[in-house]
C-alpha cells in the first residue's frame, strides 16, 4: 500500500533531476536511509556478530537451565539439609530472565536484519526519520529514533 503511496513522488522528484546525469546515477544508488554501503556492511558485521554471540549466550543459558532443573531433582529428597536451596532458586530465576532477554535480543536483531534486506534499515519503524547513525553503530538493531525511543519509555 505504502510502496504504491509512494511512487509517484519519487517519479516527481527524479525529473527535475535528468538536467544533470550524474546526479540521477547518484539517486539510483541512494539508500531509503542516507547510510552508505560501506556503513550498512558494517552495520550488518555488528548484527551479525551479535546474533553470533547471544545464540551462543542462548545455547549456554539453556543448558544451565537443564542443570538447575536436575540439580533440583538432586536436592529435592534433601531439601532441609540443603544450604543452596533458596540460592539454586534465585540464580535459576536471574538465568530465566537472561534468557529471555537474550531470546528478545535476539529477536530484534533478526527483525534488524530483515530489514536491511528489503532496504528499510536505518528507518524508524514509527515516524519513518533516518536513525542517526551514531545510534545505530552502538544498538544496530535499534527499530526507532532516540526521540521514538524516548518516548516510549
Ligand atoms: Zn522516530
Amino acid at each position: 500500500m505504502t510502496d504504491i503511496a509512494e511512487r509517484p513522488t519519487r517519479t516527481r522528484q527524479s525529473s527535475p533531476a535528468k538536467g544533470s546525469p550524474s546526479k540521477s546515477t547518484d539517486a539510483k544508488l541512494t539508500a531509503p536511509s542516507k547510510l552508505t554501503t560501506r556503513q550498512l556492511a558494517s552495520l550488518r558485521g555488528l548484527l551479525e556478530g551479535d546474533r553470533a554471540r547471544t545464540g551462543m549466550l542462548i545455547d549456554t543459558v539453556t543448558d544451565e537451565m537443564g542443570a538447575f532443573v536436575s540439580a533440583r531433582r538432586d536436592t529435592a529428597t534433601d531439601d532441609e539439609h540443603d544450604p543452596e536451596g533458596p540460592t539454586l532458586a534465585f540464580e535459576r530465576s536471574q538465568t530465566s530472565a537472561i534468557l529471555s532477554q537474550s531470546k528478545q535480543h535476539l529477536a530484534e536483531i533478526a527483525a534488524a536484519l530483515t530489514r536491511m534486506d528489503e532496504g528499510r534499515y536505518g528507518l524508524c519503524k514509527t515516524c519513518g526519520n533516518e536513525i542517526a547513525l551514531g545510534r545505530l553503530q552502538v544498538r544496530p538493531q535499534a527499530p526507532l529514533c532516540i526521540s521514538c525511543a524516548e518516548r516510549v519509555r
